[in-house]
C-alpha cells in the first residue's frame, strides 16, 4: 500500500499541515476508503485543541467520511471495492464483548475513534474496521451527506433509544452542525419541534429546517414562558446554558438528553428530577446498525445536511470557519 497524504496538526491549537504517513499492511478486517468529502464535526476543533486530554500528534483530523471502498482486507464483510461508503466517529470496535454482541458496538469498551489514536479523514485515504464503513444509500447526495455520519447519527440515535415518540413535543438546543440536522429528523419523526438559538439570525432559518417554535437559549422568560411542556430535549451545545431554566422546560417524565460536550459540569437539582420524574442523559454517536437506520430515514425522507464546501487544502479556513460559529450549518471538505 502507498503512502497516506493528509493533514495533521502537530500541536494543540496548532495549524494542519501537509503530512504524509505509511498506513502500513492493511490489516484483515480493516478496510481502505478514498476519500471524497469529509465533514467538520465540533469535536475535530476540540481534538486539534486537546481539549479533552485524548489527542495524540501528529493529529489527522475528519471522521464525517465519504467515500469509495479502495482496499478490503481478507476477513472484511459486506462491501465491495469501488462501493460508495461512510465512516462516523468510531473506526472500531472489539466484536465479541457483551455490548458488541448486542448491537450497542458504539459503547464498546475497547471502542476505538477514527481521530483518537488512528488517523483520520482529512486525507486522500483513511481505513476502519469493516463493520464501522457502511453502505450510502443511492438517493443521499454524498457530496452533504458526509456529516450525518457523525453529527447525524448522535442526534438521530437517541430518537430510537429512548423511544421518542411522534406525539412528542421536542426541544433542540443550539442549531450549528448536530442541531440543524435534529430539527429535521425530529420533525420528520413527527414531533412538534422547539428550536433554542443563541443566534437571533438563525430564527428563520431554523422554522424552514423544521422547527414549529423558536426560543431564545439565553432568555430565560422566554424559556419560562414554555415552562412544563417539552417530553425530550436534545442539548448539541459546547458552552454552559442557564440549566436551571432549561430543566423548567420539561414536562412531566421529560429528558434533557446531553449530546454537546460541555466541559463544565451540569449542576441539577434533585428535587427538578424527583418532582415530575425527569432525567437527564447523555450519549455517543451510535451504533452501525443506528447509522444504517439513520441513512435509510434520511435518504427516504430527502434529509440533506446544509452545508457549505471548502477544497481540502483550505482546510485550515474551513476550520476558522466552523470555530467562527458562522458556518450555515456544516463545513464539508472535498478531496
Ligand atoms: P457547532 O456546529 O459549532 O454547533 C454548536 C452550536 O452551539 C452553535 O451553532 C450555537 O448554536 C451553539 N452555541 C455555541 N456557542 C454558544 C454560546 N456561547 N451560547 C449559546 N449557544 C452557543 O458544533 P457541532 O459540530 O454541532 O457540535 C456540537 C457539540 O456536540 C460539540 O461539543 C461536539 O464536540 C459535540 N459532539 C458530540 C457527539 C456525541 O457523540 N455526543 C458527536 C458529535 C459532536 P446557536 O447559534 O443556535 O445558539
Ligand atoms: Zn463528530
Amino acid at each position: 500500500m502507498s503512502r497516506i497524504n493528509a493533514w495533521a496538526a502537530h500541536r494543540a491549537g496548532g495549524p494542519l499541515e501537509r503530512y504524509e504517513y505509511d498506513p502500513g499492511p492493511l490489516q484483515a478486517d480493516e478496510v481502505e476508503i478514498t476519500v471524497e468529502h469529509c465533514g467538520i464535526c465540533h469535536s475535530d476543533l476540540s481534538m486539534r485543541d486537546n481539549e479533552w486530554a485524548m489527542t495524540a500528534y501528529p493529529f489527522v483530523p475528519g471522521h464525517e467520511a465519504i467515500g469509495r471502498v479502495a482496499a478490503l482486507g481478507e476477513h472484511a464483510k459486506g462491501l465491495e471495492v469501488g462501493q460508495r461508503v461512510g465512516l462516523g466517529w468510531t473506526a472500531s470496535s472489539c466484536m465479541h464483548c457483551r455490548r458488541c454482541l448486542s448491537g450497542e458496538q458504539h459503547l464498546c469498551a475497547s471502542a476505538q475513534g477514527t481521530i483518537v489514536g488512528r488517523h483520520g479523514a482529512f486525507a486522500d485515504r483513511v481505513r476502519a474496521h469493516w463493520a464501522w464503513v457502511l453502505p450510502i444509500p443511492e438517493p443521499l447526495d454524498a457530496a452533504a451527506g458526509g456529516p450525518l455520519l457523525c453529527g447525524g447519527v448522535t442526534v438521530f440515535a437517541p430518537l430510537l433509544v429512548f423511544g421518542v415518540k411522534p406525539t412528542d413535543r421536542v426541544g433542540v438546543v443550539g442549531i450549528g452542525g448536530l442541531g440543524h440536522m435534529a430539527l429535521m429528523f425530529a420533525n420528520a419523526w413527527g414531533c412538534e419541534v422547539t428550536a433554542f438559538t443563541s443566534s437571533a439570525s438563525k430564527r428563520q432559518e431554523a422554522l424552514e429546517l423544521g422547527a414549529h417554535h423558536v426560543v431564545s437559549s439565553r432568555d430565560a422568560q422566554a424559556m419560562q414562558a414554555i415552562a412544563g411542556t417539552l417530553d425530550f430535549i436534545i442539548d448539541t451545545v459546547n458552552v454552559p446554558l442557564d440549566w436551571n431554566a432549561l430543566l423548567a422546560t420539561l414536562a412531566p417524565k421529560g429528558r434533557l438528553h446531553v449530546v454537546g460536550a460541555v466541559l463544565e459540569p451540569i449542576p441539577v437539582p434533585a428535587m427538578t428530577l424527583i418532582m415530575g420524574q425527569r432525567s437527564v442523559s447523555g450519549s455517543p454517536t451510535g451504533s452501525p446498525s443506528a447509522i444504517d437506520t439513520m441513512l435509510d430515514f434520511a435518504a427516504r425522507h430527502g434529509i440533506a445536511p446544509q452545508v457549505e464546501h471548502f477544497p481540502m487544502d483550505k482546510v485550515n479556513d474551513a476550520m476558522e470557519r466552523l470555530a467562527s460559529g458562522k458556518a450555515r450549518y456544516r463545513v464539508v471538505l472535498d478531496a
